[in-house]
């Protein structure tokens, strides 16, 4: 079976890498042939809403994917319906996460607590919302914002006018600022006949807006549960394939939803190593109507994002154990150019590890777990 997706970044590129020694084969589209997918699999290259690509990709695979937000749902929606390509994720559920408000508004409707927020579309209704909610609170573009971009802190009222000078003109979301305790996400899958697995709480620590560490699993059962709920109902809203991610802040001891991914997750990068059956690998197997895999871990995992540069490799393969995954990309500031994941027996022994490793990889992140 092949297996088209749009996109051929890194999460294109480890989906390959999971469906491969299935028998699976991958077709990707990207503006580029010179991405991290393109180096295992090829690439047809021009915009990800130019018809005559999108149709041939549905024309040469028998499932449609995608490994980012940011495409056209209706383009795709016309490239499959007319060749009855099927497309996983539901396209419906890729339209709610493309809209921070549709997400939000989803998030009240399945009773999962969620930030308090209101739509924004001209300086007069940011100051509405803002007497509404009150400061500290975010300014979001509702859509195209991913890893931090497209937000604005505001403090004080003397922001809003710069806020609005730099994100108005576009459909935004103004919420409340939450001063969260930790953020968690969950993760999990669906396959075509309903089976759904979760993975273990991951415990993720971002700055600037991008994921730096994620430990997992993370032992606090009762924020588990609480988030596995969360994570099977929007899967049943949807009648969703595939795997599904929900990001929350935790506050005293209480889930806030903040945002979903309808595909694989960053913080889900260690479940190569440390999962029975990788994230990746489930969201192949149900893209493909496949049976699902076990979730459960293998020890205790840290993965660290390795961001703007790449460390000198030899020197990080004599960590033990270390496990590097560098996705192929030209180096620059801010941008995820791979990752690296340590298991260990112990939640303390990772720690303790991750601390060590964090001094020589990230000595300016103010962390040590
Ligand atoms: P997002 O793009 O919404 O996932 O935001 C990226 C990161 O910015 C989050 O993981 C948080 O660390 C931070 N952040 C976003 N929204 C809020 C908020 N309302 N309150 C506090 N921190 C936030």
């Amino acid at each position: 079976m092949k297996i088209g997706i749009v996109g051929a970044g890194q999460l294109g590129q480890m989906l390959a890498l999971a469906g491969i020694p299935l028998g699976l084969e991958f077709l990707f589209l990207d503006r580029s042939a010179a991405t991290p997918a393109g180096r295992i699999a090829p690439v047809l290259t021009g915009e990800f809403t130019d018809p005559a690509l999108l149709a041939e990709l549905a024309e040469r695979c028998e499932v449609l994917s995608f490994d980012w937000e940011n495409i056209s749902v209706p383009a795709l929606r016309a490239a499959t319906r007319a060749r009855r390509t099927r497309i996983a994720p539901p396209l419906s559920a890729l339209a709610t996460c493309q809209d921070r408000w549709a997400e939000k508004r989803l998030f009240a409707r399945l009773g999962i607590a969620t930030t308090r927020c209101a739509p924004v579309d001209t300086r007069a209704g940011l100051g509405r919302a803002v007497a509404r909610i009150g400061l500290p609170g975010m300014l979001k573009t509702r859509r195209l914002g991913y890893d931090g971009k497209g937000q604005h802190l505001l403090r004080a009222p003397a922001d809003l006018d710069r806020a609005w000078q730099r994100l108005g003109g576009v459909p935004l979301l103004f919420e409340e600022f939450i001063p969260f305790d930790y953020e968690v996400s969950v993760i999990g899958a669906r396959g075509r006949d309903g089976a759904v697995v979760l993975y273990p709480l991951n415990w993720n620590y971002h700055v600037d807006g991008i994921l730096r560490l994620t430990r997992s699993p993370w032992q606090a059962p009762a924020l588990a549960r609480a988030a596995g709920t969360a994570l099977r109902r929007v899967l049943r809203s949807f009648n969703y394939v595939g795997v599904l991610a929900i990001e929350f802040f935790v506050r005293r001891g209480r889930l806030i939803a903040n945002e979903m991914a309808p595909r694989v997750h960053n913080s889900g990068h260690w479940t190569i190593e440390g999962s029975v059956t990788s994230q990746f690998e489930n969201h192949v197997r149900a893209l493909a109507g496949l049976p699902l895999g076990p979730t459960d871990a293998r020890g205790h995992a840290a993965m660290i994002n390795l961001i703007g540069s790449l460390p000198d490799t030899r020197s990080l393969l004599a960590e033990p154990g270390l496990h590097l995954h560098a996705y192929g990309k030209q180096p620059r500031a801010g941008r995820k150019l791979g990752h690296c994941t340590l298991i260990e027996a112990t939640a303390a022994r990772r720690d303790a590890r991750t601390a060590q490793l964090l001094r020589r990889l990230a000595p300016q992140l103010p962390l040590r777990p």
